[in-house]
């Protein structure tokens, strides 16, 4: 039976495994069809697909956009992307750069209450020094006792109003969108149910997105309940976009479920997956 898995993290953003220790827990999971989509970084392609070959798993290449749009940040997944298209490598490069300007920041503003080297300490988290995000600020943090878990670091400290929080701007929506047309990917709206808006609004980000050419919605992610998943299916099926399934998978004991252990795509609703299965991959 098939299981599609198109939303998944390793160590190359932050991830806890190797994208080969990913592709074996896929592969054990029963997963048959796997993309990887680290943060705003596609080193990990290579090794997960290597990995993906010999486990017999249809490996996808994908990557997670991190974006601003308005007050929001939004995720944006690139499917079935060609790693070596250039203006996807150069706008993920500038992303890059951002990040590293905001960690430094962070340390900043976490020793103004109390807590020091945190910088040094989440580089230290950071396999790939070029992906510093919160969530190794979090292990950090946990590591020097000042929280028991990284859910509880980001509730003091990680989100909008506490104090390591630092307002980013990332990519713009349709810049993120132009360089996965570019590299011939399919631009999917990462869990849409997530973001903090009202029902006017993610019409209006659906509607934007939809402009600048998005052709998905993640329908079924780990996060989403069953009313999400309703409202999500019910905006594919009225403009005729397609839905993903993705877990969102950071590694165990940190995420709320594994490879490949999501509900199916409701009725009715178009899988993305169906476009490149009839086409080459990357
Ligand atoms: P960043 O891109 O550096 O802002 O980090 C965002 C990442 O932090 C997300 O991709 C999640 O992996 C993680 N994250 C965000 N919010 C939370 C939360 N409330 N609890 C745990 N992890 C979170
Ligand atoms: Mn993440
Ligand atoms: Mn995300
Ligand atoms: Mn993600």
């Amino acid at each position: 039976m098939e299981n599609i898995d198109l939303h998944n993290h390793s160590r190359v953003s932050d991830g806890l495994l190797s994208p080969t220790e990913l592709v074996r827990l896929a592969a054990a999971n029963g997963v048959t069809t796997l993309a990887l989509t680290d943060h705003d970084d596609i080193e990990g392609l290579e090794e997960a697909k290597a990995a993906a070959n010999e486990a017999g798993v249809d490996f996808i290449n994908g990557v997670e956009v991190s974006v601003t749009w308005g007050n929001h940040t939004i995720h944006v997944v690139g499917l079935n992307i060609n790693p070596k298209q250039s203006e996807l490598v150069e706008g993920l490069r500038q992303i890059r750069e951002g990040r590293l300007a905001r960690a430094k920041i962070i340390g900043d503003e976490l020793a103004k209450v109390g807590i020091h080297g945190a910088f040094e300490g989440a580089l230290r988290f950071a396999e790939n020094p070029n992906i510093i995000a919160r969530p190794h600020f979090a292990r950090f943090i946990v590591e020097q006792g000042y929280a028991k878990n990284v859910s509880q670091v980001f509730k003091r400290y990680l989100i909008k109003g506490k104090p390591g929080f630092v307002k980013h701007r990332w990519a713009d929506l349709a810049d993120a969108l132009s360089w996965i047309r570019a590299a011939d990917g399919i631009p999917v709206l990462a869990h849409p149910g997530r973001y903090e808006m009202g029902k006017a609004q993610m019409d209006l980000l659906i509607d934007e997105f939809v402009g600048h050419g998005g052709l998905a919605l993640e329908v079924v992610t780990s996060n989403h309940t069953k009313d999400q998943v309703e409202i999500f299916a019910n905006h594919v099926r009225k403009r005729n976009l397609m839905a993903s399934r993705g877990s969102d998978f950071h590694g165990p004991g940190e995420s709320f479920c594994e490879p490949g252990k999501l509900p199916e795509l409701p009725y009715g609703c178009k899988p993305v997956w169906q476009t490149w299965s009839s086409q080459s991959t990357h």
